[in-house]
């Protein structure tokens, strides 16, 4: 990232999922739940963006049917230090916005993320939602995301800093997490 004081408010984007929601100790849980013969994959050994494809393709239907069931998306853990994080950024100045690209099969995610954001983070911030397949039509100086790849039709207004998962180490870029996130942002 270019040098960058941020003396001043600014508006960041961060996405939900792997950022804020904690998508993947939700999928592991409800694998194991599900007592499928294939063992869950620990975040440590996920090495794929998207979890399908880090298990076998003939599992591609199971998988599918962790996280679009009903109550996936609504009962996800935080992850430690976002609600913290975000709440600090606000009483800074900063406009912060939610910025979230639903699954197409959208019945219970998209309802169930404003759910799921009005439960951590209370019903202003129900506010700052924005659900956009598309990540570069959206305007912001900062995009904190956990895909390490966003593409879109747009050349994007934000920088993004990379939210550190295991599962996007293989893509260099200015990366952070909800520990080092004021070092990283030089807010
Ligand atoms: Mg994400």
């Amino acid at each position: 990232m270019p040098e960058q004081h941020l003396s001043k408010a600014k508006l960041i984007l961060v996405d939900q999922d792997g950022v804020l929601a904690n998508f993947e100790s939700g999928f592991y849980a409800a694998w194991q739940a599900a007592g499928h013969p294939h063992p869950a994959l620990p975040l440590e050994q996920r090495r794929s963006f998207y979890v399908r494809d880090d298990y076998p393709a003939a599992l591609r239907a199971e998988v599918e049917a962790i996280y679009t069931a009903p109550g996936f998306y609504r009962d996800l853990p935080a992850i430690s230090g976002a609600v913290e994080a975000l709440t600090t950024l606000l009483e800074q100045g900063h406009d912060v916005r939610i910025c979230t690209s639903p699954l197409t099969q959208y019945r219970h995610c998209v309802p169930e993320k404003y759910e799921w954001v009005e439960r951590h983070l209370g019903a202003e911030f129900v506010t700052r939602m924005i659900v956009s397949k598309d990540k570069t039509i959206v305007h912001g100086d900062l995009l904190v995301d956990d895909n390490p790849q966003i593409k879109g039709p747009c050349t994007p207004s934000w920088q993004h800093v990379i939210f550190d998962q295991p599962y996007n180490r293989q893509v260099e870029g200015t990366r952070m997490n909800w520990a080092n996130w004021r070092d990283v942002l030089a807010l």
